[in-house]
C-alpha cells in the first residue's frame, strides 16, 4: 500500500512509486501552499499517487525539502521556493492553501509574519483562484473556536477567542482568512472549501516544534522528563495525519462550501496522554508538571456529524497504531541526527 511505498522511499530507495495514470481530462493541476510541511507533504503523496500534477509552494520556514524529496524529478511534480505574502502567478485547477506555521512556538516566534501569511497570503491565493477560476480549500483550525464554551464543538459555534492574546496572530488570522474566503465566494462566485482541522499528529511532524505529541514522544524516547503544562486536566482529541488528508481530498471533491470540522473525537486529558505515550515507548521517564500556557484551551473535541454526513468521512486510524507509527518515525529521526552529529 501507499504507506509501505513511502516508508521504502524514506529509507532511501530512490525510485518513484507507481503513480496512477490519468488521462488529460481527469488529471488536475493542483497547488499546495505549505506543501513541504507536515500535513502538506502527506497531501502531496496522496495526490501524486492519484496521478495529478502537483505544485508545492513553500518558504521553508517550518517545512523541509526532505519531506517531499522523493518526488523531486518526477514529471508531475514541481517545488517552488516562494513566500505567499508575495503575489504568485501560475495556472492551476485547485488550491489547497496550507501555508502557515501551525504550532504555538512557531506561530508566536514572529506573530507579525504569522498575521501577514494569514491575511496577505490568503488574499493572494484567493486572487489567484479568482483569476484562474480555481477551487480553493483553506486549512483552517479548531483554534477559531478559541477556548470553547461549547463542548464538543460543531461548525455553528462562533468561538471564544482573545483578540489580543498570544495566540491571536494565529486564531484571529485564521478567522479572517475564513472571512476572506466567504467574501470571495459571495462577491466573485469563487468555489471555496473550509476545513477546520483539529490536532493532528504523525510522521514528519517537526522534532522541535513544541507540540505535545512530538514533545512527549521525544522525551519518552530519550528517558527525559515528560513535561505536562498546567495540571494536565485539559483535553485534546488527536487525529492521525492520513485520516486528515483523506478528509481534505473528500472535502475538495464535495460541493459543500460551509466550514467542516476534520478531527478525531477520541478525547483524552493531557495527563492521560502522557501515560499512554510513556507506556507505548516503554521508557522510564518521569511525568512532571510545568507552568500552564496562557490562554490554553481547556477542552477540545470535534463534533464531526457534518463530515460524516456530507463527506462520508470519519477517522480510521486507532490511537495506538498512529502513536506507534509516529514513535517509529521519531526513533529513526533521533538515530539520523546522532549519526549526522558524528560525521
Ligand atoms: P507545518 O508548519 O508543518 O506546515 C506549514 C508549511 O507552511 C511549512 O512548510 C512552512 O514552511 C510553510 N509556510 C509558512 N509560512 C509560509 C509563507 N509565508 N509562504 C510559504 N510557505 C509558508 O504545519 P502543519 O501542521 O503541516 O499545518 C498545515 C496547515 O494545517 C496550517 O495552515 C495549519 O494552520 C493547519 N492546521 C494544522 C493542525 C495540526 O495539528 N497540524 C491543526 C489545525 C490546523
Ligand atoms: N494575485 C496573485 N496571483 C494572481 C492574481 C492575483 O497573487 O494570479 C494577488 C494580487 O496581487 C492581489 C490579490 O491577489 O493583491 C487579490 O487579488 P484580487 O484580484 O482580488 O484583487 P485586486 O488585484 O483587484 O486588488
Ligand atoms: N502541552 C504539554 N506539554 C508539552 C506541550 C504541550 O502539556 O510539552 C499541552 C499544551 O499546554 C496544550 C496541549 O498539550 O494543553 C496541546 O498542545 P499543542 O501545542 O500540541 O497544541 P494546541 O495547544 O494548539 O492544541
Amino acid at each position: 500500500g501507499l504507506k509501505g511505498r513511502i516508508q521504502d522511499l524514506e529509507q532511501g530507495k530512490k525510485k518513484f512509486p507507481e503513480v496512477k495514470f490519468l488521462t488529460y481530462k481527469d488529471r488536475k493541476r493542483i497547488l499546495i501552499t505549505g506543501g513541504a510541511g507536515f500535513v502538506g507533504s502527506h497531501l502531496v503523496d496522496l495526490l501524486m499517487m492519484e496521478g495529478h500534477e502537483v505544485t508545492v509552494v513553500d518558504n521553508f520556514f517550518t517545512g523541509r525539502k526532505r519531506n517531499v524529496e522523493h518526488w523531486i524529478g518526477h514529471e508531475n511534480f514541481e517545488l517552488l521556493h516562494h513566500d505567499i505574502v508575495n503575489p504568485l502567478y501560475i495556472e492551476v485547477d485547485e488550491i489547497y492553501h496550507l501555508a502557515c506555521p501551525a504550532s504555538p512556538p512557531n506561530y508566536m516566534y514572529n506573530p507579525i509574519k504569522t498575521i501577514k501569511t494569514n491575511t496577505l497570503g490568503t488574499i493572494n491565493m484567493l486572487g489567484l483562484a479568482k483569476r484562474v477560476r480555481a477551487k480553493m480549500l483553506l486549512a483552517s483550525t479548531s483554534e477559531v473556536y478559541g477556548d470553547p464554551e461549547q463542548h464538543p464543538q460543531n461548525e455553528d459555534y462562533w468561538g471564544h477567542v482573545n483578540p489580543i492574546g498570544p495566540r491571536a496572530c494565529y486564531d484571529e488570522g485564521k478567522r479572517v482568512a475564513e472571512t476572506m474566503c466567504f467574501a470571495y465566494k459571495k462577491q466573485e462566485s469563487l468555489e471555496v472549501r473550509v476545513a477546520r482541522i483539529f490536532n493532528t499528529y504523525g510522521p514528519r511532524m517537526h522534532m522541535n516544534d513544541g507540540r505535545v505529541v512530538s514533545n512527549f514522544i521525544l522525551q519518552a524516547l530519550q528517558n527525559e522528563n515528560i513535561t505536562v503544562y498546567g495540571d494536565g486536566t485539559q483535553t485534546r482529541s488527536f487525529q492521525y495525519v492520513t485520516d486528515l488528508v483523506d478528509g481534505l481530498v473528500k472535502l475538495m471533491a464535495s460541493n459543500y462550501s460551509m466550514p467542516v470540522n476534520l478531527g478525531n473525537p477520541d478525547e483524552h486529558t493531557i495527563m492521560d496522554f502522557a501515560h499512554i505515550i510513556r507506556g507505548l515507548v516503554k521508557g522510564s521517564s518521569k511525568i512532571v508538571r510545568r507552568p500552564a500556557m496562557q490562554d490554553d484551551p481547556r477542552r477540545r473535541r470535534p463534533d464531526i456529524t457534518r463530515a460524516k454526513k456530507l463527506l462520508n468521512w470519519e477517522p480510521k486510524v486507532p490511537m495506538t497504531l498512529g502513536i506507534n507509527l509516529t514513535i517509529e518515525y521519531f526513533r529513526n529521526e533521533l538515530l539520523r541526527s546522532r549519526h549526522s552529529q558524528r560525521n
